[in-house]
């Protein structure tokens, strides 16, 4: 989803529309940022990957809430659906045995895009595995 915001024009200090969003792939979650002035016609693109620069993802969040990634069930084989959460979330052994002990369990929070693409990574490497985003109400 798309979110815009105001910023000020570097060419002729009017008000600059700024639009921004973020897509999940199955190998990277990647952003892009585009500026534009009505006045001037100034024009800027703005692409990467990863979080949202800091500014802009606390927008996203303001505007579309946080999101988190629940895992519900690890399926058959509970070994591989913990070596393919570690392995895209970069958690600790030690947080792996709590988590498995305790479902379902909140593993992470964010943007729904981000929860959109973990959920991908998991899945892409373990797929008899339950997992949900949910938002969170605040
Ligand atoms: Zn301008």
């Amino acid at each position: 989803m798309a979110v815009e915001t105001c910023e000020i024009c570097p060419n002729c200090g009017k008000q600059l529309q700024v639009t921004f969003g973020e897509r999940p792939t199955e190998e990277r979650l990647t952003w892009y940022i585009s500026r534009h002035c009505g006045d001037c016609g100034y024009a800027e693109e703005a692409d990467g990957y990863d979080q949202l620069p800091t500014e802009y993802r606390d927008l996203e969040i303001h505007q579309n809430n946080t999101w988190t990634l629940q895992v519900n069930s690890l399926g058959s084989k509970p070994a591989k659906g913990l070596q393919a959460i570690k392995s895209t979330l970069n958690l600790a052994y030690d947080t792996l045995a709590v988590l498995k002990q305790d479902l379902p369990t909140r593993l992470v929070s964010g943007t729904k895009a981000e929860m959109t693409f973990y959920k991908k990574r998991i899945i892409s490497s373990y797929d008899d595995i339950q997992l949900v985003i949910e938002r969170i109400i605040q």
